[in-house]
C-alpha cells in the first residue's frame, strides 16, 4: 500500500510521461475552443453541452458552426429551436441538446444577468449542468484548477491503479486527495487525450503505451 506522498509522486510521474507522449495528439475540444475564442465561459459551457455523449471530432465543428450564429446567451435565445437543431443536426441527440442550449441560455439571462457564474455551486445549480460540465467551465472557462472527471479520467485512473473507485463521484474525491490542485486541469486533459487515442475503453493499446511498466492494468482483460 503506497503512502499518499508516494501516490502523489507516482501521479506526477505519469503526468510528465503523458505530457511528452501526447504532444502530437489532438487536444481536447475545450482547449481548442479557448485557443480560438479566448477564455469565454459561455462558449466553453455550450460546447461542453454539445459534446455530451458525442466524440470531440463530431461536436467541435458543430460548436464552431453554432458560434457563427450566436456567441452570447442573448443571441442564442433569439435563435429558434428548430434553427439550432438544423445547425447542430450532425451531433447526436440534437433535439435534446438544442432544447437544453436554449434553456440554459434563458436561465443564465434570468438568474445571472446573462453572465456565466464563476463558482461551482452556482454552475451546478443551473438545470442541465452536471459536475463534469461545471468543472470544465471552471477549468477552461475561468482558468481555475478543477478536475474534470469524465469516463476517460475515471477508467484510466482505475486501470493504472492510482485509485480504486466505482463511480466518477468517488474518483473526483480520490484524485483531489492525491493530486495538488495545480495538476488537476492538466491531468484531466491528458487523460481525455490518452483515453481517446491509446487507453481506449475496449482493448487498449498497452503494447505501445509508455506507462506499461508502471501500470497495474486493473480490469484489462484484452489489449493490443
Ligand atoms: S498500459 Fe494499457 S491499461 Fe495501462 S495506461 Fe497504458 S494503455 Fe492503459
Amino acid at each position: 500500500m503506497l503512502s499518499d506522498e508516494a501516490k502523489r509522486k507516482r501521479a506526477i510521474r505519469i503526468i510528465k510521461i503523458l505530457e511528452q507522449a501526447t504532444r502530437s495528439m489532438v487536444e481536447p475540444a475545450a482547449v481548442t475552443i479557448v485557443k480560438k475564442y479566448g477564455r469565454n465561459p459561455y462558449l466553453v459551457l455550450i460546447s461542453c453541452l454539445l459534446s455530451l455523449r458525442a466524440k470531440d471530432t463530431a461536436s467541435l465543428p458543430v460548436s464552431i458552426e453554432l458560434f457563427k450564429h450566436a456567441k452570447t446567451p442573448q443571441e442564442m435565445v433569439q435563435l429558434h429551436q428548430a434553427r439550432i437543431e438544423k445547425i447542430i443536426y450532425s451531433v447526436g441527440y440534437y433535439r435534446n441538446k438544442a432544447k437544453q442550449i436554449k434553456e440554459v441560455s434563458k436561465e443564465l439571462i434570468e438568474r445571472f444577468d446573462g453572465i456565466v457564474p464563476n463558482t461551482y455551486a452556482d454552475l451546478i445549480s443551473i438545470k442541465g449542468v452536471g459536475p463534469k460540465t461545471a468543472n470544465l467551465v471552471m477549468a477552461e472557462g475561468f482558468g481555475e484548477p478543477a478536475l474534470i472527471v469524465d469516463i476517460h479520467v475515471h477508467r484510466i485512473s482505475n486501470r493504472l491503479g492510482l485509485i480504486k473507485t466505482k463511480t466518477p463521484e468517488e474518483t473526483q474525491i480520490a484524485l483531489e486527495t492525491i493530486l495538488p490542485p495545480t495538476y488537476w486541469t492538466l491531468y484531466s486533459r491528458l487523460m481525455v487525450v490518452w483515453g481517446q487515442n491509446v487507453c481506449v475503453s475496449i482493448s487498449p493499446f498497452c503494447s505501445k503505451c509508455p506507462l506499461f511498466d508502471d501500470c497495474k492494468r486493473v480490469g484489462v482483460t484484452r489489449s493490443r
